[in-house]
């Protein structure tokens, strides 16, 4: 039995992620009262930093040993575990090529460990489908994104080139950090191969940092690294420092963590959302919540399955998926990497050059504007150099020890991300097994098949990155043998899709669901079409122009 809970709110916003903060962020700031659920708890700022060592936090973490703290998968990630994964309570299937789900659960959702990597999309990003007829166009365009862009670069910060590239808009960077010794010279071997490659460039990377002090509570970027841990200095953007603390202080928002959204509520007569229903993840209490309007940003992954599990004879196969797309068009970015070693660097003297992660961008310079090599979209790199333990070297002892040494500061990586294209392959549904979490939801079952655009964009990565670093000059040099498993780039988008016509999508040009007026989607599941952009930047813009659409015609009384 549900315990009512009373219409004390304007606006329910599901999930504090990259879209929901914004979203709770605005809103709050319009005047609505929210109510912000959030499956995960707050999370612990001693947590947060790259400071405190591996061998300290172990048993503030709860970990029995070292050993076990070491033994989490992934670089850093036994730092996290408490945030995410949740590998008991919240399973899920896969078929096909798999699916590598980190699942962060907590107040600020993925924005508390993401890189920050912030580009923005380019007009060609959203007009790409009209130039090669592949899948629905953006209903949206560049312009009327870029005022809600600009708020982003100029309120919380981003670091970037200064100069616009035909395929990244610069927008209003603060000055980035500079580049380290092996970076400078691939930025060298880059110019040179201009004549070949017009619109190749080795520059700096856009990302949501600030280098410049931006008020109390945030302090400019130390450049000491490891972003992904999570930055105790609120220099990179996450949603705990700098969105929920001035939202909170209007007196006009409710966070509630541990908080797991189950079904959306729908009055059958009318057909509009009236609320949600709950369960605490602490007391197992279940609960309903009602407010005149409802946002749901529980990112691409869960946010379906939530509309997925709310049937009623008014939507039979779930709310707002008439149409048939809810989960469907689930895209992330197929990543193929190459490593090699520069000579130019070999027994360079080791010094301090940590700076921020991913502090270069290859910004998209191949297959542009036309098909031309047997593929469409195309893909955008990011590169880093120095602090190489795995030399590329075999053997043991001194030997093996020296050339370590002698190789520590000359190792170069360059990675792509390439947009991973539809296909009817690639797709979320609630598990048709029936099989549910320790909620009552429905486990998620996600299906996913690489095409052959996608190999070839994949190809592609790895013929170019190689030919660079052979023009560089670089010895030992491994392109990746396989593209990486999907979900791993973490950049999953589309399923829940915004579109002109509905009978194409799920939501419209301001993340509206089309069947029901007062239900929006303001996360990752929105994008129309996955770009070769990492998506996060976008998806916080998109909210903010949502936001700005729901207070003025809820001050119109049109909602
Ligand atoms: C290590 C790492 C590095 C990354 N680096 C980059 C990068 O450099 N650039 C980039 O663009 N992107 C990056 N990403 C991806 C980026 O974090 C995501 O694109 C972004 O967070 C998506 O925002 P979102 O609001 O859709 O989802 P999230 O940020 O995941 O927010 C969703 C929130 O909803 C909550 N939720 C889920 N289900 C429920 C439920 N049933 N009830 C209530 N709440 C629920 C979740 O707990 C979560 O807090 C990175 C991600 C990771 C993990
Ligand atoms: S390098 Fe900069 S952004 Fe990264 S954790 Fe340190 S202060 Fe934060």
């Amino acid at each position: 039995m549900s315990a009512q809970r009373p219409a004390d709110f304007d606006v329910i916003v599901v999930g504090s992620g990259c879209g929901g903060s914004m979203s709770v962020h605005r809103l709050v700031h319009s005047g609505a009262r929210v109510l912000n659920l959030e499956y995960g708890p707050e999370y612990i700022e001693e947590d947060l930093g790259s400071f405190e060592q591996y061998y300290d936090a172990y048993p503030r973490l709860g970990y029995a040993s070292l050993k076990r703290a070491l033994e989490r998968p992934g670089p850093g990630s036994w730092k996290r575990a408490p945030y995410f994964e949740f590998a008991d309570e919240a399973p899920y299937e896969t078929a096909g090529e798999g699916w590598y789900w980190r699942r962060y659960r907590g107040v600020g959702g993925r924005s508390m460990f993401w890189a920050g990597v912030a580009p923005r999309m380019s007009e060609l990003d959203f007009r790409e489908a009209e130039v090669d007829g592949f899948g629905p166009a953006w209903p949206l365009t560049y312009e009327e994104l870029k005022p809600h862009y600009d708020w982003i670069d100029t309120t919380l910060g981003r670091v970037g080139p200064s100069e616009d590239h035909p395929n990244v808009p610069a927008g209003l960077p603060q000055p980035p950090q500079g580049l380290r010794c092996g970076e400078r010279i691939i930025q060298s071997t880059c110019e040179r191969l201009k004549g070949e490659f017009p619109l190749l460039r080795y520059t700096h990377s856009p990302k949501m940092i600030a280098t410049r002090p931006m008020g109390p509570g945030r302090a400019p970027c130390h450049y000491l690294g490891n972003c992904m841990e999570g930055c105790r200095n609120a220099a990179k953007f996450q949603a705990k420092y700098h969105l929920y603390p001035a939202a909170q202080a209007t007196g006009r928002l409710t966070v509630r963590p541990n908080s797991v959204v189950l079904e959306v509520l729908v009055d059958p007569a009318s057909g509009r959302a009236t609320g949600v229903r709950y369960v605490d993840r602490l007391t197992k209490q279940d609960y309903e919540a009602r407010a005149p309007i409802l946002v749901l940003a529980a990112s691409t992954l869960d946010t379906p399955r939530i509309l997925l599990n709310s049937r009623s004879a008014r939507f039979p196969n779930g709310v707002g998926n008439g149409s048939g797309h809810v989960g469907r068009h689930l895209n992330d970015h197929i990543q193929g990497s190459v490593i090699g070693y520069l000579p130019q660097l070999y027994g360079h003297r080791t010094y301090n050059d940590d700076g921020y992660t991913f502090g270069v961008m290859i910004p998209r310079f191949t297959n542009s504007y036309q098909k031309k090599r047997g593929f469409i979209r195309g893909w955008e790199g990011r590169s880093g150099s120095g602090k190489g333990v795995n030399a590329g070297l075999t053997g043991f002892g001194k030997g093996l020890k020296d050339g370590i040494r002698e190789r520590y500061q000359a190792r170069i990586s360059l990675l792509g991300f390439g947009a991973k294209l539809d296909n009817p392959g690639t797709f979320v549904e609630l598990d048709p097994s029936g099989r549910k979490d320790r909620y009552g939801m429905p486990l998620a079952k996600i299906h996913s098949a690489y095409a052959d655009n996608d190999l070839k964009i994949f190809a592609d990565i790895k013929e170019k990155f190689t030919y660079i670093l052979e023009q560089a000059g670089a010895e030992s040099i491994r392109p990746s043998a396989s593209p990486s498993q999907p979900g791993t780039s973490e950049h999953e988008v589309g399923t829940c899709r915004m579109t002109r016509d509905p009978t194409e999508g799920v939501c419209d040009r301001f993340g509206r669901v089309h069947e029901v007026p007062n239900l929006f989607v303001a996360d990752g599941s929105v994008f129309t079409q996955q770009t070769d952009k990492s998506p996060t930047l976008t998806i916080m813009a998109l909210a903010l122009r949502q936001a700005d659409f729901i207070a003025e015609r809820w001050n119109r009384k049109e909602l």
